[in-house]
């Protein structure tokens, strides 16, 4: 073990929030160690800007808790840390940790409970790589090295400590780690690693919750190297196991929104990363959609089931949250009224809470030379530019195009209402609520709509079996029918 001095390797207390000095000062004050490790020591290191500093402390989770009392709650199972909250921040504060006990290995090695407690020798072999194993403690100057990690930081050297099969069996997720951590901070992958990133390796990722792999998944997208992530996972048979239905195939869409998304991060701008999400499924969903089409279902409906399915089949990998599967389904729902927008709606529709996201990727797919957007994404870009004056005479001109069209493909007649009215224009909600996924949030739901279906009948208002709502064809949807790719 080597103690270096931080000023040495370029630390100073100057580079550091108050919120991790007082975590680590409350710590010491109670008598424990405390050091800030991993990504927070690193990136400093390397002259970057640390993303945050995570805690290390010999105090358990409930002794942390005793210090901090209600700014500090425990969480996780199968790796139990404290978060603190310092003034607006949250400090992950972590107990150093021994080897796991036996009993808590899967057959195939995978550690499912990693809360056995230990000694900082015992902890830094815990840790992933060399490059995050680096310990330091600001008020004391030093920083602890057990593992030569400094000479890995400056021979840009990306190395697992021990053995990797075995650590790569312990918890596959390292491999998309050491993906992450190559393409962010521009480091050479270990010879030992490259050799054992085989097929039969990355097939352990399905061994991991699928919440946890949409948690790597938005690290992935937010670190802002993505275009340069994107063909590394291609290349180590890692696409594969987090997308269930999207071709291993960087086209011109996904690579100008992975551009996109860094630069976005780079200028500090803000991202969803669900967004990201909408680009990658947007091609299965286009596919699904037409597959829906073909059996005759009218255009809405194809797309609602389409959204739902595809969502589902993902869900298998990773698991999206339901308020960004929502997010995903308007985005998609709002290129169908990007495009052919009711003139009476537009300036509504402007103002709506998804068009910005909606725009955004309507214009993505325009420049990536998607034809079908028919130049939409341009003339929206040009209309948030204009004067009231102006908007009223491109709705105008918008709206007698259409009518031309129209009238050339003879299709039913234009219904417009005068362009004027536009921001009166109420607009339906763009997707409808999801089926829930608890079996209690289920009945619950079946409960409510039972009872409203009661009460129309009792009022006599019950839509009648020639009603044209019942004569359209409507899709049974079960898990048969969601399976339309290569599962593997
Ligand atoms: P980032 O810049 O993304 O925050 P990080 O290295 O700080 O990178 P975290 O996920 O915040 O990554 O984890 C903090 C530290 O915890 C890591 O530096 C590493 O030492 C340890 N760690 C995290 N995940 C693992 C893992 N799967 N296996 C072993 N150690 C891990
Ligand atoms: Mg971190």
């Amino acid at each position: 073990m080597q103690t270096l001095r931080a000023s040495k390797c370029g630390l100073s207390t100057a580079q550091l929030p108050s919120s991790i000095l007082d975590v680590l000062d409350a710590l010491t004050k109670a008598g424990y160690e405390a050091y800030i490790v991993g990504g927070g020591v690193r990136d400093l290191m390397l002259g970057l800007n640390p993303k945050d500093f995570d805690a290390v402390t010999n105090a358990t989770p409930s002794q942390v808790k005793e210090v901090f009392g209600r700014r500090c709650r425990i969480i996780g199972r199968r790796f139990e840390l404290a978060h603190v909250y310092a003034g607006r921040e949250l400090i992950e504060v972590a107990t150093f940790r021994a080897p796991p006990k036996k009993a808590v290995t899967s057959a195939a090695g995978m550690i499912l409970r990693d809360n056995n407690w230990g000694t900082i020798e015992q902890d830094f072999a815990r840790r992933d790589f060399s490059i995050n194993a680096l310990y330091y403690q600001p008020r004391k100057g030093i920083v602890l090295d057990f593992c030569n990690a400094v000479d890995d930081i400056k021979h840009r050297n990306l190395r697992l400590l021990g053995d990797p099969t075995l650590r790569f069996e312990e918890d596959p997720v390292r491999m998309l780690r050491t993906l992450r951590f190559a393409a962010k901070l521009n480091f050479n992958i270990d010879p030992k690693i490259l050799k054992i990133f085989t097929p039969e390796m990355t097939q352990l990722l399905r061994d991991v919750s699928p919440h946890r792999l949409y948690d790597e998944s938005q690290k992935l997208f937010t670190m802002g190297h993505l275009n340069k992530v994107l063909p590394m996972l291609i290349e180590f048979g890692i696409w594969r196991q987090l997308f269930a239905d999207i071709k291993p195939d960087i086209n011109s869409f996904i690579e100008r929104a992975a551009k996109n998304t860094d630069q976005r991060i780079t200028i500090g701008k803000t991202i969803n990363p669900a967004f990201f999400y909408a680009v990658l499924l947007w091609q299965p969903f286009l596919e699904r959609c037409d597959f829906y089409l073909s059996k005759g279902v009218v255009a809405a409906e194809a797309r609602a089931q389409a959204g739902l399915d595809v969502l589902k089949r993902q869900a298998t990998r990773t698991i999206i949250p339901r308020f960004a599967e929502t997010f995903i389904r308007e985005v998609w729902e709002m290129q169908t009224r990007l495009l052919q927008p009711k003139p009476q709606q537009i300036e509504a529709l402007s103002g709506h809470a998804r068009f910005r996201a909606g725009f955004d990727f309507l214009l993505l797919r325009e420049k990536a030379g998607d034809s079908s957007t028919l130049g939409m994404g341009q003339w929206w870009d040009a209309y948030q530019l204009m004067s009231t004056d102006e908007k009223e005479r491109a709705i105008a001109q918008y709206n007698r195009l259409r009518a031309k069209s129209r009238r050339k493909t003879a299709q039913e007649p234009v219904d417009v209402a005068p362009a004027t009215h536009a921001a009166d224009m109420q607009i339906e909600p763009l997707v409808n609520e999801p089926e829930p996924r608890s079996r209690r949030a289920r009945k619950a739901k079946q409960y409510e709509e039972n009872r409203a279906q009661l009460t129309a009948t009792a009022n006599g208002s019950g839509i009648g079996a020639d009603h044209p709502i019942l004569k359209r064809k409507r899709v049974q949807r079960d898990l048969s029918q969601v399976i339309f790719g290569p599962t593997q």
